[in-house]
């Protein structure tokens, strides 16, 4: 620690399947990171890469730490030995880590240098989310938020809606919340709620994103790592320096996170954390979409009562593949020494996004199940054909019974 004293900092990377190529998966910072959650996680992955088609397994690690207590060099040497203790497991053509809740391109950054340093090359396919004078692709910062976005615009192509009557709550106004927020903006529909940690916030107008985004990532200190400003903060919302109390357009609110959930929207999209929604709170949400950004957002028993109450879910294996999918490009790219254009990635991404979000659409309507149902079976199937591919037992034994 930068006092002198010595810490120890425990942390785990699990890799769950790597049938379809190496294994992928992002590392998280946080204080609740335990050994259940990071398999959970890694078995995600698996689902995800399949449900995107793209050549890879699943993987996920993380650190049990509160990142905001340590100083920017604190949090660089923890990055570096992780890596360290990592070394031997992790590679371009074994598991390849990314940025996850409270890592980010600059901690990614520092861990591939600390990779290549160990391995005495130039590394950079080791790690995807890096900085882009790293070799990070353009378009990664963006890429979970505009996936799920692409998704919406496959729900209103479906649902013929009108945008501006379309009214979206996000929980969680990190990396991937702040991104989908903003492009549905942009958009012209109209983001009701935004939370962070501290709490939410609710305009009935519609919330400013860009602006709440600026206020949000508006630093005291070029040293900060992470945001200190929460979106309870932004003056749009009726509690700090509030003009809006006075405006005639309406009054913004501070709500708790809990709150924000049981809004009357039509979209809600949870972007924060597991187990938001759950047994207790799922009868009282009444959003008929919900665009799971996060991983595991919903408990099973939650999903239970959603199904019966008729909301569409949008699973997270779906909603959130857009970020691994860019993760995809760039390892590409790094391997290949070929740099695409932002226009390139998002043209490719988005044609990923709404052809696997239709092929789940379309057998969740054949098979009469719902999206998360029809979206894992997508996902088997191809994991299912790559083992088949390799050759199964069964395979093997029908071989020797005709020799
Ligand atoms: P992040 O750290 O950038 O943002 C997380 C946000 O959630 C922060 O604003 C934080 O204040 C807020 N938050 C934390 N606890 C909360 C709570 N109890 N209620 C409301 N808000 C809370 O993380 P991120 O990268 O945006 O990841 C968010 C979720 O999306 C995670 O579940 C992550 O696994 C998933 N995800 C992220 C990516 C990615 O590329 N970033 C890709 C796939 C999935």
């Amino acid at each position: 620690m930068d006092d002198g004293s010595l810490r120890s900092f425990e942390g785990y990377r699990v890799r769950h399947d790597d049938t379809r190529g190496p294994t992928k998966g992002g590392i998280r910072f946080h204080p609740q990171v335990h050994l259940g959650e990071v398999k959970a996680l890694a078995f995600w992955m698996t689902c995800k890469c399949a449900v995107a088609g793209i050549p890879f397994g699943g993987g996920k690690g993380g650190i049990i730490v509160n990142p905001k207590e340590l100083s920017r060099m604190e949090l660089e040497r923890l990055s570096r030995g992780f890596v360290q203790q990592l070394a031997d497991f992790i590679g371009p053509d074994t598991d390849i880590p990314a940025p996850d809740v409270y890592t980010n391109s600059m901690i990614m950054g520092w861990m591939m240098d600390e990779y290549s340093t160990i391995q005495r090359q130039r590394t950079p396919d080791v790690i995807t989310g890096k900085p882009i004078p790293l070799g990070g692709s353009l378009g990664r910062d963006d890429a979970t938020g505009r996936g799920a976005y692409y998704c919406i615009k496959e729900l209103e192509r479906f649902n013929n809606w009108t945008r501006g009557n379309v009214r979206v709550a996000v929980q969680g106004f990190g990396n991937a919340g702040q991104h989908v927020a903003r492009l549905l903006h942009k958009d012209g529909y109209r983001c009701v709620a935004i939370s962070d940690s501290k709490g939410a916030i609710y305009r009935e107008d519609g919330i400013d994103i860009p602006r709440a985004i600026e206020l949000k990532q508006s630093q005291t200190s070029i040293s900060n790592v992470y945001d200190e400003r929460s979106v309870c903060d932004c003056p749009e919302c009726g509690c700090v320096d509030c003009h809006c109390k006075s405006n005639d357009a309406g009054s913004g609110a501070v709500i708790t996170n809990e709150q924000l959930l049981e809004l009357d929207v039509d979209v809600l999209i949870p972007a924060a954390l597991e187990n938001q929604i759950t047994g207790e709170n799922a009868s009282r949400i009444t959003a008929p979409y919900i665009v799971e950004v996060a991983n595991g957002p919903t408990t099973t028993e939650a999903d239970n009562i959603l199904k019966e109450l008729g909301a569409t879910v949008v699973p997270d294996i779906l909603a959130n593949a857009g970020g691994v999918t860019v993760s995809y490009f760039e390892w590409t790219q790094n391997r290949a020494g070929y740099y695409w254009s932002e226009k390139k990635v998002q043209e490719r991404l988005q044609r990923i996004m709404a052809q696997e979000f239709e092929a789940v659409h379309d057998l969740s309507v054949e098979a009469e199940i719902d999206m998360r149902t029809a979206a894992y079976a997508h996902a088997l199937n191809r994991i299912g054909e790559a083992m088949e591919s390799q050759g199964t037992s069964r395979y093997f034994n029908s071989v020797m019974k005709v020799t």
